[in-house]
């Protein structure tokens, strides 16, 4: 997807930084921070949303979280608690349409609603 903003940034085409790569995900920090660690987990492959994962992305979601939970353990985050969204569409404030996972943690969340 040449105009999508994560593509360009796992290409290396825009900044970030980057706190993990592998060949199914690359995870940076995220450039507008709701919290102390805000970190996106995002796979190598474009995927629009969750709406149009197939059913052999389901080992890729997988991993996501299981990145997820190793980097909650690096920026010390674990054991306090920590929060993982994927927005989805509209309604739930999705502006950028490659899937992707938030880590959030290090202060107390809201409740969500
Ligand atoms: P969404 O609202 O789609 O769930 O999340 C998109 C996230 O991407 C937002 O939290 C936004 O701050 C972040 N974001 C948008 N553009 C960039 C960018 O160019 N670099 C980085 N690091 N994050 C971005
Ligand atoms: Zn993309």
């Amino acid at each position: 997807m040449s105009d999508c903003i994560f593509c360009k940034i796992i290409k290396g085409d825009i900044p970030s930084t980057n706190v993990f790569r592998d060949e199914q995900v690359t995870a940076f920090r995220d450039i507008h921070p709701a919290a102390p660690t805000h970190i996106l987990i995002v796979p190598n492959k474009h995927i629009d949303g969750v709406d149009t994962l197939a059913g052999e992305d389901e080992p890729l979601i997988g991993h996501l979280f299981s990145v997820a939970k190793q980097l909650a353990v690096q920026e010390g985050i674990a054991e306090k608690g920590y929060r993982l969204i994927i927005n989805t569409g509209e309604h739930a404030g999705q502006t950028v349409n490659h899937v992707h996972l938030h880590l959030l943690g290090g202060k107390p969340m809201q409740l969500m609603g």
